[in-house]
């Protein structure tokens, strides 16, 4: 399959990681939005959120746990963003399920 971020699980495309379990990978953004901007991965090849299921609910708890971890760890007291995009209205470019995780300057809303 071509899927970049497939490669990147597999190694086959380096990045920069900052966590790494059996289910997860999360690793900086190579075209960062803000100071912090990390991006959540399943190891399980998932186009979309438009493609999660229930079979999906301990995957996606534990990607939250890891989100919740790393905001702690990475000391985002002052706020942090969670973002999806699902298609290409919402400006989807990779089509493997990622969280975006913003942080370190404050995030305009609506964001447009
Ligand atoms: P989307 O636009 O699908 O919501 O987000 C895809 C994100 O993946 C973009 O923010 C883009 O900068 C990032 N990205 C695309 N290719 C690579 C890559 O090869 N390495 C890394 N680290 N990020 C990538
Ligand atoms: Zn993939």
């Amino acid at each position: 399959m071509d899927c970049i971020f497939c490669k990147i699980i597999s190694g086959e495309i380096p990045c920069s990681k900052v966590h790494e379990d059996d289910l997860t990978l999360v690793f900086k953004d190579i075209n960062p939005i803000a100071p912090v901007h990390l991006l959540i991965i399943p190891k399980e090849h998932i186009a979309s959120a438009a493609e999660l299921g229930d079979e999906h609910r301990v995957l996606l708890g534990h990607m939250f746990a890891v989100i919740s971890d790393l905001a702690k760890k990475l000391d985002l007291s002052s706020g942090f963003r969670i973002v999806t995009n699902c298609g290409s209205h919402a400006g989807q470019t990779v089509d493997h399920l990622h969280f975006h995780l913003l942080a370190g300057r404050e995030l305009a809303w609506p964001p447009g």
